[in-house]
Parts: C-alpha cells; sequence; structure tokens
C-alpha cells in the first residue's frame, strides 16, 4: 500500500476544510472496507485520508413524518438490527441482512456502499424501490439527491468535488404495499448476488396494480430500474399472465456484465425469473384487507 496520511477531524467543518486544502489527493474513509482494499490494489491512491469515525451525528436513525432518515455513517449492521427501522422498514432490515457476513456488517456503513458505486452491493435497489435520497453535504449547504440518479457509471456516483455524504431519506412505504428483496445466490451465502431484485407493489380495492416498482443489481454498470416492466403492470389486474409479460420485459433493461457469476445471457434470463418472483413475492406480502 502507498504511504498516506490519515486525518481524524471530529466536525464537518473540519472536514470540508481538509477537503478544501487537498483537493483530488484526499479520499474520505468511512468502514474502509472497499476504500482499503482499492488502496491495496493501488486503484486508489491518496496522500490524504480523511477519516469520519470522530465526526460527531453522523450514525443516527431518526424517524420523521415522511420515513427515516438514517446518518451516513450507521454500519450495515446498525441497520439491520435497528428496531425503528424492522418496525417501519421491514424491507430496509432485510436488505442489510443480506450483505456479506457479520464480520463486513460491522464496518462497512450505508453512505460507504453508496458513494462506492459498485452495481453488485445489495443495498441500492431496495432503497431506489423505495424512493430514497442522499443528502450530499458541503460547506455551501445540502444538496438532495434522488437514489436513483446518483449511480452514473461503474463506481461512479455523483459526488461532487468538496462534497460528502452525510444521511439518507427513506420514505415510508406506500400504505397497504408488499414489499421484498430478492438475491440469486448459487454460489455461496456470502458471495454478491449473481442477480438482485427489490419490488413494491400496491394495489387497489379491485385488485389491480395500483403502483410498482422493481429495481435490479448485479445486471449492468449501475442499479436498474425496470420502468417498462412497471409500465405493464400498473393499472392491471395482478393475474399471472399479466406478471409474466411484464417480468419479460426486464430483459429489455437489463445489461449484465458477464464474469465468473455467469454469461450475460444467464444473468438476463435469471433477472426475468427473478423480477417475476420478486413481484410474486410482493403481492403476497400486501397486509391482507389492503
Ligand atoms: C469481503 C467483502 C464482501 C462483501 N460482500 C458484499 C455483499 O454481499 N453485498 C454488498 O452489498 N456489499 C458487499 N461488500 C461491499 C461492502 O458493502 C462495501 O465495501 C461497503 O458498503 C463500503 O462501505 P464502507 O463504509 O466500508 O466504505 P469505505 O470503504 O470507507 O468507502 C468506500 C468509498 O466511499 C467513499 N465514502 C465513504 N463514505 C463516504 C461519505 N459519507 N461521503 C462521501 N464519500 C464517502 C470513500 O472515499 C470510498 O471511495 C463486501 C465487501 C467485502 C470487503
Amino acid at each position: 500500500m502507498i504511504d498516506f496520511e490519515y486525518h481524524a477531524p471530529t466536525s464537518l467543518d473540519q472536514v470540508f476544510g481538509l477537503l478544501d486544502q487537498f483537493g483530488d489527493d484526499a479520499r474520505i474513509m468511512a468502514g474502509g472496507t472497499a476504500l482499503v482494499i482499492q488502496m491495496k490494489q493501488r486503484l486508489s491512491q491518496p496522500s490524504h485520508v480523511i477519516g469520519l469515525r470522530r465526526v460527531g451525528d453522523l450514525d443516527a436513525i431518526e424517524s420523521t413524518p415522511e420515513g427515516l432518515r438514517i446518518g451516513a455513517l450507521c454500519t450495515q449492521r446498525q441497520i439491520e438490527k435497528s428496531r425503528l427501522v424492522g418496525e417501519e422498514l421491514p424491507l430496509v432490515a432485510d436488505t442489510f441482512r443480506k450483505v456479506a457476513t457479520p464480520r463486513i456488517r460491522n464496518m462497512a456503513t450505508i453512505g460507504g456502499g453508496l458513494v462506492n458505486g459498485d452495481p453488485n452491493q445489495d443495498p441500492p435497489p431496495a432503497l431506489i424501490a423505495l424512493g430514497a435520497s442522499a443528502v450530499m453535504t458541503s460547506k455551501g449547504g445540502d444538496r438532495v439527491v434522488p437514489l436513483e440518479d446518483l449511480f452514473i457509471d461503474y463506481y461512479e456516483t455523483d459526488v461532487q468535488p468538496g462534497e460528502i455524504l452525510t444521511s439518507v431519506l427513506v420514505p415510508h412505504a406506500p400504505a397497504g404495499s408488499g414489499s421484498v428483496y430478492l438475491k440469486f445466490l448459487p454460489r455461496t451465502a456470502d458471495d454478491y448476488g449473481t442477480v438482485t431484485v427489490a419490488a413494491v407493489v400496491s394495489k387497489e380495492q379491485d385488485g389491480t396494480c395500483k403502483d410498482v416498482r422493481i429495481v435490479l443489481g448485479s445486471v449492468g454498470v449501475t442499479p436498474i430500474r425496470a420502468k417498462q416492466a412497471e409500465d405493464a403492470l400498473r393499472g392491471k389486474p395482478l393475474t399471472d399472465e399479466n406478471i409474466r409479460a411484464a417480468a419479460a420485459l426486464v430483459k429489455d433493461a437489463v445489461d449484465p456484465l458477464e464474469d465468473f457469476r455467469g454469461s450475460a445471457e444467464y444473468k438476463t434470463d435469471m433477472a426475468e425469473v427473478f423480477a417475476r418472483r420478486a413481484v410474486e413475492q410482493a403481492i403476497a406480502a400486501i397486509p391482507v384487507g389492503s
């Protein structure tokens, strides 16, 4: 690993001062689970590393009238175990429980994972399906970015110079909706998904689809929202035939990279299969009487 100087600021003002001072020579470190590997592999070679651990107020989970505000420095384990998250956003708790191993989840943070922009990560599809946003903070104030727009390209996210991610806003799931996060793991239980899908579905009294969101991971350079499939289902009866027809459209939305988890063709086929299962399971999770 290259030599670097480690800074441990205790306030956001100090963080912004260091980012001003060192610019492109500096990298933020949260849990370090991604950054340290990238530094060892020399994919990232900062002369200055700015640790966030001693900055206060970045690891709280708060209930707001709109939903939950999750501090950027909350660990994946903290989110998985939070009573508030479990009660108000069970999809989020379930998704974080599916990340890697407790050893990783005890270190990795929600903010670090989102900024890292690895398209194989679990949390983005579920958070996008719920309509979550990232609060990006600089010395000029806050900028709220819908997570759907945060992911630009492979490991490239919309973080402007001088900014850090300070919290994630996750709205309540729509009333009477059901949701699920599926992670297709044909290799080992602690692997990244070969294909992942989050679905949130709500229905009208007459059983037609009121709204649906389908977001896939591991099948492109960013998380992918399958809008054509959603449009095909919204307003239609939630029959097997309509669900199958909508899931088939997912194949046009994805563009997987071939790797040791499978060929692009295999992942495309599995994307359709898992999108269908996700919609079916989200419908089954809609509370009785909704
Ligand atoms: C062995 C292993 C297995 C894994 N398996 C999975 C898995 O199954 N599923 C999954 O989803 N993920 C998995 N991961 C990835 C893991 O989730 C990420 O490494 C983690 O989320 C990154 O968070 P971190 O806090 O450690 O970020 P760091 O490593 O500290 O930072 C990552 C990047 O984000 C930047 N950054 C960090 N915080 C901020 C901030 N607040 N504002 C601005 N920039 C910031 C850093 O500069 C760096 O570029 C795995 C990782 C490992 C090492």
